[in-house]
């Protein structure tokens, strides 16, 4: 595997390569890689002919500096499993080389980042578009592969990629979990014992939505599930909501295609969030 530090760099290594008629696909990520990061390297190399990783802990999207300064970064871990599922890229830049004190970003996000996630975390999707087209721009992939786990994240960038007409193709990739069901996330590793257990309440609730979709009214999910939610133990409920995965926009009825339950909550210290696709 080829590591970088310099966007030149890479750029030229890839531009190289694009010339001799490979594709690239790109899997962005903040580091700390766990089997959901190594699946989209895996669908990547399904779709693309070479393979792009980035690990940057990008600081504009962190609105709480403590996580920033927490987050890990288990970089030499990081480039073995790299390695071992064949990676043929791996930009790594530091934060002088991707920002200059004085630049500004701002993109019209609609809704996108008023609600949810965006409502919570005030310019997290900013600080997320910002620098994910600067990695466009560096690495002009064909494609890039972003995980369900962060769907609104899926939806913002879609909707960056048409209104400033970027040429790539997104592909939205599974979510993985543990075993027992706990989606997978860099930041599980800080959970502690008793945490871990009460985790799961996030995966029964949308199992038990998924269980029970077909017998109860959109109205009577919302009531039950936020119900199940809010009485589980060691879990402080934030949202958890049913939209329609294409518009992005709360449902009243089941009618209206593809739906998609979305949660967050703190467990313990650590902010969780989950969802379930149910396809019409
Ligand atoms: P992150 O390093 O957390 O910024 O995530 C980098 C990419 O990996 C994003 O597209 C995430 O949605 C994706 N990802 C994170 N966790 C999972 C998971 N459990 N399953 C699939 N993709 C994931």
């Amino acid at each position: 595997m080829k590591i970088f530090n310099s966007k030149q760099a890479v750029h030229n290594y890839i531009s190289e390569l694009r010339s001799k008629g490979n594709t690239v696909g790109f899997v962005p990520t903040m580091g700390a890689l766990h089997a959901g990061h190594l699946s989209l390297i895996e669908q990547a190399k399904k779709t693309a002919d070479i393979i792009v990783c980035s690990i940057f802990v990008n600081p504009t999207q962190f609105n709480d500096k403590k996580d920033l300064e927490n987050y890990p970064r288990p970089v030499d871990d990081d480039i073995k499993k790299l390695e071992k599922v064949n990676c043929d890229i791996l930009f790594i830049p530091g934060v002088d080389e991707m920002y200059n004190s004085s630049e500004k970003w701002t993109i019209e996000l609609g809704n996108l980042d008023k609600i949810l996630e965006g409502k919570i975390r005030p310019g997290h999707y900013q600080g997320v578009t910002q620098i994910v087209k600067k990695l466009f721009d560096t690495i002009k992939p064909d494609f890039a592969f972003f995980g369900q786990k962060d769907y609104q994240q899926f939806m913002v960038i879609s909707h960056m990629v048409k209104i400033l007409r970027i040429k790539v193709k997104l592909v939205l990739c599974s979510i993985v979990r543990e075993k027992d069901g706990l989606a997978m996330s860099s930041r599980n590793v800080y959970l502690s014992p008793v945490d871990r257990i009460n985790s799961l309440a996030l995966f029964h609730a949308l199992s038990k939505f998924r269980d029970l979709y077909k017998i109860k009214s959109v109205a009577q999910l919302k009531a039950e599930i936020t119900s199940f939610l809010n009485s589980a133990p060691g879990i402080e409920l934030e949202y958890f909501e049913i939209f329609n995965a294409k518009s992005f926009q709360p449902v009243a009825s089941k009618r209206s295609g593809s739906i998609i339950a979305l949660v967050a909550a703190k467990v313990g210290t650590i902010r969780i969030i989950d969802n379930m696709i149910i396809e019409k």
